[in-house]
């Protein structure tokens, strides 16, 4: 048989919002991120901030004392970081970070003062005779200087409130955490746990991330408020939250729900924020008990839209359901829930939990929790409106570039692994096509490798492993491919036959594919080679089930 191939795409009916996906409107922010980096040769600031070099990798963090005092009026921070470590190999120097434009008033290792280099915003400490692996030690770090805003959230803000009084907040995800305090800024290795000091104007509240430990008037017109994380934590997620804070609280079984905002939008807050529940009730019962349970669940109030901060998930969405008061993806399902809420959340289980140790596969962040609003929207509203809600989001990818980006350089990867990464996982749950053993699934990888930070490599290992198939090909055309598999079908309806394969990047991509008549859907199992299936529904009928599985059909 001879088979044509078709340069232009036929598109079947039934698939919302490709053509915008081609289209050359760029679609809106995402949430929480800043945009992609433009593609070009990465900098040196790339390169020290991306790469796990030797003077990061012969260490382990163990735990960071920050201990610092937020001068409202000068926008002024000074302090200290007390940073424990483990030493994993001998060697005289280790790489911390910090913004150039921060002052290193004095590193200390005990009472012995120790010299630094500084290139861009790395900081090397070295040590006057050479640190053993397997010991432990804490260095001193005190810094000063007025940290500079930058980014989609400013990195930090020193914003007033509608009542002019000082509101001050962090989100530094795309900056990294040296935009303000002094720590080892990189994606693999985080603290096991967490002690803040933040002395703060008397007038003013702070929160943070973690247990509330008690506050300490200094007598200066200074208060000291004292916050412990007792979980591991990306330094990106160590969020202060300054302001004229009002709080009320709730408990969902013995998890304390804690409620920060200003006293303007308290009742508005107390409508609002009672979503809070049903939504941990809904990740609970996919993936196990919320991981950050001693630390306890808070949401507070900030100028910006939102942001996962582990343990006190920033507030910015106006109070209204959807996404900054829009039908987020234009499907009607949205405006029943409030997006930042539900979203930002979700990165408790992924993203804060389960961490990437690589900024290259942020996809594990983001595309997992956009996955979690459609798990969601299953468990609220069923099935029927958890396919319109994720198939909307295609209306959102480009398919331009890989979603996972090069390792060792630090580059936030497109916005394609939100919503492209979410298609990836609704796509895989039809390939698995066993609902129960999908469930089971999630709630395994879950609790295989929270608290952990892995890479993509991982994952994939493990959904090999727990269903006994090779799925690693499927992986690799999603997330390190640019370009969505293309289902190819020939008709020789005189035969009654389809021929039928997929075109991809990856030779070995073979996917299960529900097609013919909706309802009564045959599965085949196309490879990149051709092959031949009668089927009794003819070209102009045969359809494809592209609401599960996020693929692009070509009928020839
Ligand atoms: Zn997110």
């Amino acid at each position: 048989m001879s088979v044509r191939i078709f340069l232009a795409l036929c598109l079947l009916a039934g698939l919302p919002g490709l053509a915008d996906a081609q289209s050359s409107t760029p679609p809106p922010q995402s949430p929480a991120l800043a945009s992609p980096a433009p593609l070009r040769p990465p900098t040196r600031a790339d390169q020290l901030r991306g790469e796990y070099g030797r003077y990061r990798a012969n260490n382990d963090l163990l735990s960071y004392l920050l201990d610092i005092r937020v001068d409202p009026e000068r926008k002024f921070i000074s302090g200290t970081n007390t940073i424990r470590f483990r030493m994993l190999a001998d060697d005289t120097r280790i790489q911390l970070d910090l913004y150039a434009n921060l002052a290193v008033d004095e590193i200390r290792l005990g009472t012995t003062v120790l010299e630094s280099e500084r290139e861009l915003n790395a900081v090397f400490v070295k040590f006057p005779s050479p640190l053993k692996a397997g010991r432990t030690y804490a260095i001193d770090v005190r810094y000063s200087g007025t940290p500079r805003e930058e980014g989609r959230f400013g990195g930090i803000t020193f914003k007033r409130d509608p009542d002019g009084r000082p509101w001050i907040n962090t989100a530094c995800e795309g900056e990294g955490a040296a935009i303000w305090w002094p720590n080892k800024d990189q994606w693999r290795d985080e603290v096991e746990e967490m002690e803040l000091r933040v002395a703060i104007p008397s007038d003013l509240v702070l929160v943070s991330n973690g247990r509330f430990a008690g506050k300490t008037d200094l007598g200066d017109a200074y208060t000291r408020w004292d916050w412990h994380i007792q979980y591991p934590i990306n330094n990106y997620n160590v969020s202060l939250n300054i302001g004229n804070y009002t709080h009320f609280s709730d408990r969902l079984g013995d998890l304390p729900l804690d409620f920060y905002v200003l006293p303007g939008s308290l009742e508005k807050a107390k409508v609002q924020f009672a979503q809070a529940k049903p939504m941990i009730e809904a990740f609970q019962r996919f993936f196990g008990d919320y991981p950050f349970k001693k630390d306890g669940y808070k949401l507070i109030e900030a100028p910006y839209s939102g942001m996962e901060h582990q343990s006190a998930v920033t507030y910015g969405n106006r109070f209204a359901n959807g996404y900054l008061e829009k039908d987020w993806t234009g499907v009607g399902i949205s405006p029943r829930f409030d997006f930042i809420i539900i979203h930002e959340s979700g990165h408790e289980w992924f993203g804060n939990a389960v961490s990437a140790a690589d900024v290259s596969d942020m996809w594990i962040h983001e595309g997992w929790t956009t996955y979690l609003e459609d798990l969601y929207v299953e468990h609220r509203f069923g099935r029927e409106d958890a396919l319109k809600y994720i198939n909307g989001y295609k209306s959102k990818v480009r398919n331009r570039e890989p979603i996972i980006t090069q390792r060792g350089i630090h580059r936030t990867p497109t916005q394609d692994m939100y919503f492209k990464g979410a298609l990836f996982l609704h796509t895989l749950r039809s390939v698995v096509d066993d609902d129960e053993r999908w469930w089971k699934l999630l709630k395994e990888t879950f609790q295989q490798f929270k608290y952990q930070n892995i890479l993509t490599e991982d994952l994939v290992q493990f959904f090999n492993a727990r269903l006994g198939r090779n799925l690693t090909p499927i992986f690799d055309q999603y997330l390190r491919r640019a370009a969505l598999p293309i289902l190819q079908l020939a008709f020789n309806d005189k035969e009654r036959t389809v021929a039928y394969r997929w075109e991809a990047d990856e030779r070995a991509f073979a996917m299960p594919i529900r097609v013919g008549r909706r309802g009564q859907w045959q599965t085949i199992v196309p490879t990149t080679e051709w092959a031949v299936t009668p089927s009794p529904v003819p070209k102009e009928e045969f359809e494809v089930a592209t609401d599960l599985y996020y693929v692009n059909v070509v009928k020839q």
